[in-house]
């Protein structure tokens, strides 16, 4: 680890191996900002190359796109920011989505297109996931950016993940990764997988790029008590400092992205940063305390004591469905696509509704409720 100092803020950065230093905050531009008024509509581009060029003059040096972000024009705004700068003080990381442009050549051209680059320097394989996995290791793209590697058009190669730990030891386990960008944040670490996601990664000596440290917005405002809690521990800190702060905390964390919309976030992200102060004992114990506070709140409070799975007619993997179900109320109804991945006789849509698990959840679930509501909410295929 080392130190640069940047327009009077100390950015801290961590080697990537060779050479290469990385930024330990990256800029992320999935939630860019926004023609005034329109949740919907295009990018304000004015804003948005202030942000970046606020990012860059401070010391972040990693700039994360994807072909899908804002429909194709984060990349061209990320080119035309990046522009006022010399091409090798800075790294540019773009992902292939194979579902919404499958021939991974033209995908990979349009890109630089858009990018007006001759190269990317971190290239993902976009959003693995249990129902994706299939076609991204087979399809043959991961053979081609390896010869794109080999051109110098990419300089490193991973992948993003959002699936269950057996997959990801699987695609893990297919070739040497250069780095992987994995969910991360207290939430996930606590009532997820992250932890497990995280060692996986790190026990293969495998550099782990943070996505969500906020988990999407939602830790940065918890329940009303969990928030007065951290606000009388550290009154000047924003509540979603502290989820930075809780991955900043982490080895192997080489880069923490986070999706800036406006400039107050982004000054919060770097002051955060800059600060360069991880969680003590006492804080990490006071988050877990709040955390498990907002768990009760939104979400199925499975312990995964797995007392109601011998119960189950269909043979239903209820604790790890429940753990799907949190990720749906947390992060949206998309993030049940992966259960697309599971046969169609484990998918909550082949619960009979008979009852006999919920009489023995000492967490009083009412789990044929909870069955419903995701088979309501996926799209099957
Ligand atoms: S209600 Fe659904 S999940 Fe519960 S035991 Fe019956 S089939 Fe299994
Ligand atoms: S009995 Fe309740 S808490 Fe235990 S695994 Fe089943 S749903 Fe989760």
């Amino acid at each position: 680890m080392n130190f640069r100092t940047v327009g009077g803020n100390k950015m801290n950065y961590r080697s990537f191996g060779g050479d290469v230093s990385l930024s330990q905050l990256g800029y992320g531009s999935m939630r860019l900002p926004r023609i005034e008024g329109r949740s919907d509509g295009p990018i304000d581009f004015s804003r948005a190359k202030e942000i970046v060029h606020t990012c860059f003059e401070q010391g972040v040096n990693y700039f994360d796109t994807a072909y899908i972000y804002h429909e194709g024009t984060s990349e061209v705004l990320l080119g035309e920011a990046l522009a006022a700068y010399p091409r090798d003080s800075f790294h540019v990381a773009d992902k292939y989505n194979h579902w919404a442009e499958p021939d991974y050549r033209k995908q990979f051209a349009t890109q630089l297109d858009r990018l007006k680059m001759d190269r990317i320097d971190f290239y993902l394989l976009h959003a693995i996931a249990d129902d994706t996995v299939e076609s991204y290791l087979t399809n043959g793209a991961i053979e081609y950016f390896l010869e794109e590697k080999q051109k110098g058009r990419i300089g490193f190669l991973g992948f993003s993940f959002h699936g269950r730990p057996e997959v990801l030891e699987t695609v893990l386990d297919k070739r040497k990764w250069d780095f992987v960008q994995l969910q991360i944040n207290y939430y996930d670490w606590f009532f997820g997988t992250a932890r497990r996601q995280y060692e996986m990664a790190t026990e293969r000596g495998i550099p782990v790029f943070v996505m969500e440290p906020v988990h999407g917005g939602l830790l940065a405002s918890l329940t009303e008590e969990g928030n007065a809690m951290l606000k009388a521990a550290s009154p000047e800190k924003t509540i979603a400092s502290w989820a930075i702060r809780f991955v900043m905390g982490l080895p192997n964390a080489t880069v923490i992205l986070s999706g800036m919309s406006d400039m107050a976030q982004t000054q919060d992200n770097l002051a955060t940063i800059t600060a360069g102060d991880t969680l003590s004992e006492p804080e990490l114990a006071l988050v877990e305390k709040v955390c498990g506070m907002l768990h009760e709140t939104v979400a199925a409070t499975c312990t995964a004591c797995r007392y109601c799975c011998g119960e189950c007619p269909q043979g239903l993997d209820i604790p790890m469905l429940l753990q799907m179900y949190n990720e749906y109320k947390l992060g949206g109804a998309w993030r049940l696509s992966r259960l697309n991945g599971l046969p169609k006789e484990k998918r909550p849509s082949a619960c009979i509704q008979c009852g006999a698990c919920s009489p023995h959840c000492p967490q009083q679930i009412d789990i044929p409720k909870l069955m419903k509501e995701m088979t309501e909410a996926m799209v099957p295929v």
